[in-house]
Protein backbone atom coordinates (compact mmCIF):
# COMPACT_ATOMS: atom_id res chain seq x y z
CA UNK A 1 0.00 0.00 0.00
CA UNK A 2 1.08 3.27 -0.72
CA UNK A 3 0.74 6.54 1.46
CA UNK A 4 -1.98 9.31 0.66
CA UNK A 5 0.45 11.79 2.04
CA UNK A 6 3.93 13.54 0.24
CA UNK A 7 4.75 16.05 2.88
CA UNK A 8 8.25 16.81 1.18
CA UNK A 9 8.44 18.07 -2.11
CA UNK A 10 10.48 21.10 -4.02
CA UNK A 11 9.18 23.67 -6.95
CA UNK A 12 10.96 26.22 -8.82
CA UNK A 13 10.74 28.51 -6.11
CA UNK A 14 14.00 26.28 -4.51
CA UNK A 15 15.94 23.69 -6.47
CA UNK A 16 12.94 21.75 -7.96
CA UNK A 17 12.12 22.09 -12.00
CA UNK A 18 8.34 22.12 -11.50
CA UNK A 19 6.35 25.21 -10.90
CA UNK A 20 4.09 25.09 -7.83
CA UNK A 21 1.20 24.91 -9.60
CA UNK A 22 2.83 21.69 -12.55
CA UNK A 23 3.89 20.36 -8.71
CA UNK A 24 0.43 19.74 -7.59
CA UNK A 25 -0.86 18.85 -10.57
CA UNK A 26 1.36 16.34 -11.42
CA UNK A 27 1.06 14.40 -7.39
CA UNK A 28 -2.51 14.98 -8.02
CA UNK A 29 -2.29 12.99 -10.74
CA UNK A 30 0.31 10.24 -8.89
CA UNK A 31 -2.51 9.70 -6.54
CA UNK A 32 -1.27 11.97 -3.61
CA UNK A 33 -4.63 13.28 -1.11
CA UNK A 34 -2.47 15.57 1.03
CA UNK A 35 0.66 17.11 -0.58
CA UNK A 36 3.11 19.75 1.54
CA UNK A 37 5.32 22.15 -1.11
CA UNK A 38 8.59 22.58 1.13
CA UNK A 39 11.42 24.54 -0.59
CA UNK A 40 14.68 25.28 1.09
CA UNK A 41 14.73 27.90 3.01
CA UNK A 42 11.35 29.75 1.01
CA UNK A 43 7.92 29.67 1.65
CA UNK A 44 7.74 31.70 -1.82
CA UNK A 45 5.80 29.12 -3.81
CA UNK A 46 3.12 28.73 -1.05
CA UNK A 47 0.46 30.49 -1.99
CA UNK A 48 0.70 29.53 -5.85
CA UNK A 49 0.72 25.62 -4.88
CA UNK A 50 -2.20 26.38 -2.50
CA UNK A 51 -4.54 27.78 -5.19
CA UNK A 52 -3.63 24.74 -7.27
CA UNK A 53 -4.53 22.59 -4.46
CA UNK A 54 -7.54 24.25 -4.05
CA UNK A 55 -8.41 23.61 -7.45
CA UNK A 56 -7.82 20.20 -7.80
CA UNK A 57 -9.92 19.48 -4.38
CA UNK A 58 -6.43 18.21 -2.38
CA UNK A 59 -5.28 18.24 0.32
CA UNK A 60 -2.52 21.04 1.34
CA UNK A 61 0.55 21.38 3.69
CA UNK A 62 1.97 24.88 3.57
CA UNK A 63 5.82 24.07 4.49
CA UNK A 64 9.66 24.87 3.98
CA UNK A 65 12.37 23.75 4.16
CA UNK A 66 15.21 24.85 6.82
CA UNK A 67 19.08 24.58 6.54
CA UNK A 68 20.17 24.35 10.29
CA UNK A 69 23.76 23.48 11.04
CA UNK A 70 24.31 21.66 14.32
CA UNK A 71 27.36 20.03 15.51
CA UNK A 72 29.62 20.65 12.78
CA UNK A 73 26.74 18.88 10.24
CA UNK A 74 23.99 20.50 8.45
CA UNK A 75 20.64 18.77 9.24
CA UNK A 76 17.46 19.46 6.57
CA UNK A 77 14.49 20.36 9.64
CA UNK A 78 11.21 20.45 7.53
CA UNK A 79 8.52 22.83 9.09
CA UNK A 80 4.84 21.54 8.07
CA UNK A 81 1.61 23.51 8.26
CA UNK A 82 3.80 26.55 9.09
CA UNK A 83 1.81 30.22 8.91
CA UNK A 84 4.08 32.17 6.38
CA UNK A 85 2.76 35.47 7.78
CA UNK A 86 4.52 34.40 10.71
CA UNK A 87 7.46 37.33 10.94
CA UNK A 88 10.08 35.71 12.98
CA UNK A 89 9.86 32.84 10.32
CA UNK A 90 10.24 35.37 7.39
CA UNK A 91 12.53 37.05 9.06
CA UNK A 92 14.93 34.08 9.85
CA UNK A 93 14.59 32.40 6.40
CA UNK A 94 15.57 36.02 4.95
CA UNK A 95 19.11 35.29 6.62
CA UNK A 96 19.79 31.78 5.56
CA UNK A 97 18.75 33.18 2.02
CA UNK A 98 21.28 36.15 2.63
CA UNK A 99 24.18 33.70 4.00
CA UNK A 100 22.95 31.30 0.50
CA UNK A 101 23.69 34.16 -2.17
CA UNK A 102 27.11 35.32 -0.39
CA UNK A 103 27.95 31.50 -0.50
CA UNK A 104 26.79 31.24 -3.96
CA UNK A 105 29.52 34.31 -4.99
CA UNK A 106 32.19 31.95 -2.89
CA UNK A 107 31.32 29.09 -4.38
CA UNK A 108 31.45 30.80 -8.31
CA UNK A 109 34.83 32.37 -6.87
CA UNK A 110 36.44 28.90 -5.87
CA UNK A 111 35.30 26.89 -9.70
CA UNK A 112 36.75 30.01 -11.17
CA UNK A 113 40.04 29.26 -9.40
CA UNK A 114 39.66 25.70 -10.44
CA UNK A 115 39.26 26.73 -13.89
CA UNK A 116 35.10 26.64 -14.50
CA UNK A 117 34.39 30.65 -15.31
CA UNK A 118 31.16 32.07 -15.21
CA UNK A 119 29.40 29.59 -12.69
CA UNK A 120 28.04 32.10 -10.34
CA UNK A 121 26.11 33.70 -13.27
CA UNK A 122 25.42 30.47 -14.63
CA UNK A 123 23.73 29.09 -11.53
CA UNK A 124 22.19 32.43 -10.89
CA UNK A 125 20.40 31.96 -14.17
CA UNK A 126 19.42 28.51 -13.97
CA UNK A 127 17.72 29.26 -10.37
CA UNK A 128 15.73 32.35 -12.50
CA UNK A 129 14.94 34.66 -9.71
CA UNK A 130 14.38 31.68 -7.38
CA UNK A 131 16.95 31.34 -4.73
CA UNK A 132 20.44 29.34 -5.53
CA UNK A 133 20.86 26.25 -3.97
CA UNK A 134 24.36 23.87 -4.82
CA UNK A 135 21.71 21.97 -7.06
CA UNK A 136 21.81 25.05 -9.50
CA UNK A 137 25.52 24.59 -9.61
CA UNK A 138 25.22 21.52 -10.11
CA UNK A 139 23.64 21.97 -13.13
CA UNK A 140 25.29 24.35 -14.79
CA UNK A 141 28.18 21.79 -13.79
CA UNK A 142 26.67 19.43 -15.81
CA UNK A 143 25.36 21.58 -18.56
CA UNK A 144 29.20 22.41 -19.31
CA UNK A 145 30.15 19.09 -19.69
CA UNK A 146 32.04 19.08 -16.10
CA UNK A 147 30.45 16.11 -14.69
CA UNK A 148 27.53 13.56 -16.50
CA UNK A 149 24.68 14.17 -13.98
CA UNK A 150 23.83 15.99 -11.00
CA UNK A 151 24.68 13.21 -8.56
CA UNK A 152 28.09 12.84 -10.03
CA UNK A 153 28.55 16.71 -8.99
CA UNK A 154 28.69 16.10 -5.94
CA UNK A 155 30.90 13.40 -5.89
CA UNK A 156 33.43 15.79 -7.60
CA UNK A 157 32.72 19.08 -6.95
CA UNK A 158 30.84 20.98 -3.96
CA UNK A 159 31.43 18.83 -0.86
CA UNK A 160 34.67 18.92 1.52
CA UNK A 161 37.76 19.04 0.30
CA UNK A 162 36.76 19.44 -3.71
CA UNK A 163 36.74 22.54 -5.86
CA UNK A 164 33.91 24.64 -4.89
CA UNK A 165 32.84 23.39 -1.46
CA UNK A 166 31.95 26.62 0.68
CA UNK A 167 31.31 25.77 4.54
CA UNK A 168 29.55 28.19 6.53
CA UNK A 169 26.84 28.11 9.65
CA UNK A 170 23.14 27.82 8.91
CA UNK A 171 20.42 28.57 11.42
CA UNK A 172 20.66 27.18 15.32
CA UNK A 173 18.60 24.18 15.55
CA UNK A 174 16.81 25.67 18.52
CA UNK A 175 16.23 29.14 16.84
CA UNK A 176 15.10 26.99 13.98
CA UNK A 177 12.28 24.90 15.91
CA UNK A 178 11.40 28.40 17.65
CA UNK A 179 10.73 29.67 13.75
CA UNK A 180 8.48 26.72 13.13
CA UNK A 181 6.54 26.94 16.73
CA UNK A 182 5.78 30.62 16.18
CA UNK A 183 4.34 30.16 12.73
CA UNK A 184 1.84 27.14 14.52
CA UNK A 185 4.08 24.63 12.76
CA UNK A 186 5.45 21.27 13.40
CA UNK A 187 9.39 20.58 13.18
CA UNK A 188 10.12 17.24 11.44
CA UNK A 189 13.90 16.00 10.85
CA UNK A 190 14.04 15.13 7.35
CA UNK A 191 15.89 12.04 5.30
CA UNK A 192 17.51 11.19 8.98
CA UNK A 193 18.86 8.30 7.63
CA UNK A 194 20.92 10.29 5.15
CA UNK A 195 23.04 12.24 7.49
CA UNK A 196 26.55 10.91 7.83
CA UNK A 197 26.36 10.70 11.72
CA UNK A 198 27.42 7.94 14.06
CA UNK A 199 24.55 5.68 15.62
CA UNK A 200 25.09 7.66 18.93
CA UNK A 201 25.93 11.26 17.67
CA UNK A 202 22.45 10.88 15.86
CA UNK A 203 20.64 9.73 19.20
CA UNK A 204 22.31 12.60 20.31
CA UNK A 205 20.18 14.99 17.82
CA UNK A 206 17.30 13.29 18.13
CA UNK A 207 17.27 14.22 22.00
CA UNK A 208 17.98 17.63 21.44
CA UNK A 209 15.86 17.98 18.69
CA UNK A 210 12.94 16.60 20.99
CA UNK A 211 14.10 18.83 23.94
CA UNK A 212 13.65 22.02 21.96
CA UNK A 213 10.27 21.18 20.96
CA UNK A 214 10.64 19.29 17.87
CA UNK A 215 7.55 16.97 16.63
CA UNK A 216 8.92 14.25 13.96
CA UNK A 217 10.83 12.36 11.49
CA UNK A 218 10.62 11.70 8.48
CA UNK A 219 10.67 7.72 8.70
CA UNK A 220 9.72 7.11 5.21
CA UNK A 221 11.56 9.76 2.83
CA UNK A 222 12.10 8.93 -1.18
CA UNK A 223 15.90 8.74 -0.33
CA UNK A 224 15.73 5.95 2.56
CA UNK A 225 16.05 2.56 1.92
CA UNK A 226 13.41 0.00 3.25
CA UNK A 227 16.03 -0.48 6.17
CA UNK A 228 16.13 2.58 7.10
CA UNK A 229 12.27 3.51 7.36
CA UNK A 230 12.58 0.23 10.13
CA UNK A 231 15.30 1.72 11.58
CA UNK A 232 14.20 5.44 11.73
CA UNK A 233 11.02 3.94 12.69
CA UNK A 234 12.11 2.78 15.82
CA UNK A 235 14.48 6.14 17.37
CA UNK A 236 11.42 7.84 16.48
CA UNK A 237 9.46 5.69 18.78
CA UNK A 238 12.24 5.49 21.09
CA UNK A 239 12.09 9.31 21.79
CA UNK A 240 8.22 9.46 21.34
CA UNK A 241 8.48 11.29 17.88
CA UNK A 242 6.06 11.06 15.25
CA UNK A 243 6.37 9.82 11.85
CA UNK A 244 6.41 11.48 8.76
CA UNK A 245 6.32 10.29 5.11
CA UNK A 246 7.88 12.67 1.93
CA UNK A 247 9.45 12.00 -1.29
CA UNK A 248 11.56 14.91 -1.49
CA UNK A 249 10.74 15.33 -5.32
CA UNK A 250 12.99 17.70 -7.38
CA UNK A 251 12.65 16.66 -10.65
CA UNK A 252 10.77 14.38 -13.35
CA UNK A 253 14.21 13.64 -14.88
CA UNK A 254 15.21 11.90 -11.53
CA UNK A 255 13.57 8.31 -12.17
CA UNK A 256 14.39 6.95 -8.31
CA UNK A 257 12.07 9.85 -7.14
CA UNK A 258 8.56 10.11 -8.22
CA UNK A 259 5.48 11.03 -6.45
CA UNK A 260 3.14 8.48 -5.55
CA UNK A 261 4.54 5.52 -4.57
CA UNK A 262 5.51 6.22 -1.02
CA UNK A 263 4.55 3.63 0.94
CA UNK A 264 2.42 3.65 4.18
CA UNK A 265 4.78 4.54 7.89
CA UNK A 266 6.08 1.31 9.41
CA UNK A 267 3.24 -0.30 11.99
CA UNK A 268 3.28 1.11 15.43
CA UNK A 269 4.49 4.40 14.35
CA UNK A 270 2.41 7.36 15.43
CA UNK A 271 1.62 9.46 12.23
CA UNK A 272 2.96 13.55 12.15
CA UNK A 273 -1.02 13.28 10.49
CA UNK A 274 -2.60 12.03 14.07
CA UNK A 275 -4.53 15.30 15.00
CA UNK A 276 -4.80 17.15 11.92
CA UNK A 277 -6.78 19.33 11.23
CA UNK A 278 -4.97 21.46 13.87
CA UNK A 279 -7.22 24.06 15.36
CA UNK A 280 -4.38 26.83 15.59
P1 LIG B 1 22.30 23.50 -0.62
O1 LIG B 1 21.12 23.57 0.31
O2 LIG B 1 22.39 24.69 -1.53
O3 LIG B 1 23.58 23.21 0.09
O4 LIG B 1 22.03 22.29 -1.62
C1 LIG B 1 21.64 21.06 -1.13
C2 LIG B 1 20.84 20.34 -2.18
O5 LIG B 1 21.69 19.69 -3.08
C3 LIG B 1 19.96 19.25 -1.61
O6 LIG B 1 18.72 19.77 -1.21
C4 LIG B 1 19.80 18.30 -2.79
O7 LIG B 1 18.74 18.74 -3.59
C5 LIG B 1 21.10 18.49 -3.55
N1 LIG B 1 22.04 17.39 -3.29
C6 LIG B 1 22.89 17.26 -2.24
N2 LIG B 1 23.61 16.12 -2.36
C7 LIG B 1 23.21 15.52 -3.49
C8 LIG B 1 23.55 14.33 -4.19
N3 LIG B 1 24.49 13.51 -3.72
N4 LIG B 1 22.90 14.05 -5.34
C9 LIG B 1 21.96 14.87 -5.83
N5 LIG B 1 21.58 16.01 -5.24
C10 LIG B 1 22.20 16.33 -4.09
MN1 LIG C 1 17.24 20.20 -2.72
MN1 LIG D 1 17.08 17.93 2.29
MN1 LIG E 1 14.25 18.38 0.32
Amino acid sequence: MTTPYDLHAHSTASDGTLSPTELMTRGHEAGIQTMALTDHDSTEGVAEAKAQADKLGMGFVPGVEISVSWNGMTIHMLGLGVDINSEPLQTGLAGLREFRDSRAQLIGERLGKAGIADAYQGAKDIANGGLISRTHFARFLVEKGHAKDVRDVFKHFLVNNKPGHVGGKWADLEEAIAWVKEAKGQAVIAHPARYRATRSKLRKLFRDFKEFGGEGLEVVSGSHSKNDFFTIAQHAKDFDLSASAGSDFHDPNTPWIRLGNLPEIPRGCRPIWHDWPRSH
